[in-house]
């Protein structure tokens, strides 16, 4: 599996002074799986902002003093980063800061907007400068004009939704007021919970209120804008129900932890639902069900208990790679599906196995699973996937980029199956995505090309970087 995942948000709001950067620290390393390129953390202390944002993993950016230097506070931000828009430079950096007449802002941002290169050509011939090639710079720079002319940031926010199209989930910060936003159609989750009276988290997922020991209060509803300040929370609603929940199945099949629930539903459980649908849709006779590690690992488990076939451990991921596997040079050409993974012989030597994995992109990855496999001694591989075939990019936060990248675009299922080596193959149908979550209300455009919103094709995910080099 060669997709990587988008972004990660936290955010703490205290009616006390307290290490709320601690607190955005736990929250982010449990976030870690939606972005592992670069990462940041903002606090507020009485209305100062006191920020360090760096590319790498957060154990390696916040290592040494770098969390003591920062002060207490009563609020803080933080994300971790996978750059879906705008390249991985320093710059690109989340949360991004805005210091401003009407007051400062910080921001952090999961999701892609679908209208940001009309947005922002619309500002920059307005005057507008922009500092990042990142699309989160927009809508900061949308609700802070916004707030020019509004009684407070949360009703600039609101009006800025009107303005805004597209993926976003959002953590902004004033000096005085902490608003988690998440866009009409709920494409990416947020929601929050309560570690004491006066002391509230935001998350993109619940595994992060659970590491910082909060209890789940809920998820916010799509549209919803939230509001925490010294007077309480306050909901508003006013752009909840405008239009149909799109939230993103792939959050369910790959992205999400499997200990997160989103919008109610268990990861975990939709993708055992996903395993079992795998074995009614496309059954074989087999000895042993296996799970490519992590994403798959759950499906397998769905796979056998409707099956019959007895789940084993068929490969071990290796716990130590880090965010990009960097490989030392030309003359050692080992096969880095090798460093990731390993197979399991006691478990594969001379059985029938069946192989779930969440996706095929290239497929590349999987015919390098499936050779490691025969050459451990399976004796036959049966591929399941539980997902459909992608067949469209993803507008809203993923580097589901190009079709021309995606094999199920240009080649048959059987045509796959022998590319990869595999001596049969089964999708997840796509009219079954909706018993994953008992729901129809999901985005599955990578699968069907039905956007919920318009999307401009003709422009790639490094659009801006691409305007600043034609620019030249
Ligand atoms: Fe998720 Fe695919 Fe929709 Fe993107 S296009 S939001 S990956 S379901």
């Amino acid at each position: 599996m060669s997709i990587h995942e988008e972004c990660g948000v936290f955010g703490v709001f205290s009616s006390a002074q307290t290490n709320v950067s601690d607190l955005v620290y736990y929250g982010l390393y449990a976030l870690q799986h939606r972005g592992q390129e670069a990462c940041g953390i903002v606090v507020n202390d009485d209305g100062l902002f006191y920020s360090h944002k760096d590319i790498g993993l957060v154990g390696e950016v916040f290592g040494g003093s770098k969390l003591r230097d920062f002060p207490k506070g009563n609020m803080a931000v933080g994300h971790v980063r996978y750059g879906t828009t705008g390249g991985s430079s320093r710059k690109n950096c989340q949360p991004i800061e805005v210091n401003h007449q009407k007051g400062k802002m910080a921001i952090a941002h999961n999701g892609n907007l679908s209208n940001a290169y009309e947005l922002r050509n619309k500002l920059e011939l307005t005057g507008a400068i922009f500092h990042t090639t990142s699309d989160t710079e927009t809508i900061a720079y949308i609700i802070t004009k916004e707030r020019l002319n509004a009684p407070s940031i949360e009703e600039a926010v609101s009006r800025s939704m009107n303005i805004l199209c597209g993926a976003y989930s959002l953590v902004v910060m004033s000096p005085a007021k902490m608003i988690a936003c998440r866009d009409p159609y709920g494409f990416r989750p947020l929601c929050y919970g309560k570690i004491s009276d006066g002391t509230y988290v935001i998350a993109s997922e619940s595994c992060a209120l659970s590491a910082v020991g909060a209890e789940f209060i809920r998820d916010l509803l799509p549209g919803e804008i939230l509001v925490f300040s010294k007077s309480g929370i306050e909901s508003r609603k006013e752009h909840c129900s405008t239009k149909t929940k799109k939230t993103c199945i792939f959050e369910y099949i790959y992205f999400a932890r499997p200990d997160s629930k989103i919008d109610g539903v268990s990861v975990h459980k939709a993708r055992k639902k996903a395993g079992h649908i795998l074995a009614e849709c496309h059954p074989v006779d087999a000895d042993v069900v296996i799970g490519v590690p992590d994403s798959g690992l759950d499906a397998a488990l769905g796979f056998s208990e409707k099956s019959g076939i007895p789940y084993g451990i068929g490969l071990i991921k290796n716990k130590y790679i880090g965010r990009t596997f960097i490989s030392p040079g030309q003359e050692t050409r080992v096969d880095q599906v090798k460093i990731k993974l390993s197979a399991v012989e006691e478990t594969v030597s001379g059985k029938r196995v069946v192989l779930v994995d969440d996706s095929i992109v290239r497929g590349t990855t999987s015919g390098r699973i499936v050779k490691l496999l025969r050459d451990a001694g399976a004796k036959e591989i049966h591929m399941r996937i539980s997902a459909p075939p992608f067949l469209h990019p993803c507008y809203y936060g993923t580097d589901i980029d190009s079709e021309e990248h995606l094999i199920a675009c240009k080649y048959t299922i059987p045509e796959i199956t022998e590319m990869i080596g595999a001596d049969s193959l089964g999708y997840l149908p796509k009219e079954k995505l909706g018993d994953l979550i008992e729901s129809t209300d999901y985005c599955s455009a990578c699968f069907d090309g039905e956007y919920p919103t318009p999307v401009m094709t003709n422009i790639p995910k490094n659009k801006f970087e691409q305007k600043i080099s034609e620019a030249k």
